[in-house]
């Protein structure tokens, strides 16, 4: 049962118009990770970051404490409530979601982390005359699908997916499988949508609801209509 302060402070809040998020620890991932092959060359992906930045952005604004975690961008922010952390590699990001989880009450990873990683990095650069070398992966930690494993009550976590196929029936599947109360499903198909634009067509899941299918939209608005999704996850 909700205590009765609780339930005054959400009466107040309402009133003054408080958002959920208001005082909330928020983590959040975005961009990409890259994996290196030796001193000047990795493994990466075409990931902007942009999403990742509009959700932090737009919940600091709402009054969230936000920890930031990015891979390498191109992309700048100093907007208070938001604490940067920069990482480079899928294991750095995981080292540090993991210190940051368990005092977050939203987890949003947004981040398009790598799968695989070259099993050994060269020292030095590798050189061409050699011909093309054989690069062996492993598996990189699934991030989500850890703290999915860890998630304690009152937690939100926030998976995102990008399918080339069976989008809908795939993205299902991983909203379940890795534990995530919500999950955003990126288009590959709309024009406008996906890496590097700067709107997005998404749509978003969450266990037993109909799939939430948005237009295109601005990124920010698309943080809006997620971040609208979690604080209904967030009621007192
Ligand atoms: O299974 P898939 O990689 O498609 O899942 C995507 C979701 O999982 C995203 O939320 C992404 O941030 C997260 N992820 C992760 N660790 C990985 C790969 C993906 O946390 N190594």
């Amino acid at each position: 049962m909700t205590a009765p302060d609780e339930i005054l402070k959400h009466l107040i809040g309402e009133l003054l118009n408080v958002s959920n998020l208001n005082g909330v620890r928020v983590l959040i991932t975005a961009g990409g990770t890259q994996e290196p092959i030796d001193p000047v060359r990795y493994i990466g992906n075409r990931s902007s970051g942009k999403m990742g930045f509009a959700l932090a952005t737009e919940a600091a604004a709402r009054g969230a404490e936000v920890v930031l975690v990015a891979g390498p961008v191109a992309l700048k922010v100093d907007q208070p409530g938001i604490s940067r952390i920069d990482v480079t590699t899928a294991a750095e990001m995981a080292t540090v979601c993991h210190e940051h989880a368990s005092r977050s009450q939203v987890i949003i990873m947004c981040a398009a982390v790598a799968d695989f990683r070259p099993k050994t990095t060269a020292a030095q650069k590798i050189k061409k005359h050699a011909g093309p070398p054989s690069i062996e992966l492993e598996r990189t930690e699934d991030i989500l699908d850890s703290l999915g494993k860890a998630k304690k009550p009152g937690q939100t976590l926030v998976g995102f997916a990008l399918e080339t196929t069976n989008a809908l029936t795939n993205a299902q599947e991983k909203l379940s499988r890795k534990n995530a109360d919500l999950l955003v499903l990126n288009s590959m198909q709309d024009a406008g949508a996906g890496f590097g634009h700067d709107t997005n067509v998404v749509t978003i899941l969450a266990p037993d609801k109909d799939p939430q299918q948005l237009p295109l939209m601005p990124k920010n608005e698309v943080a809006r209509a997620i971040l609208d999704r979690i604080e209904e996850l967030c009621r007192p």
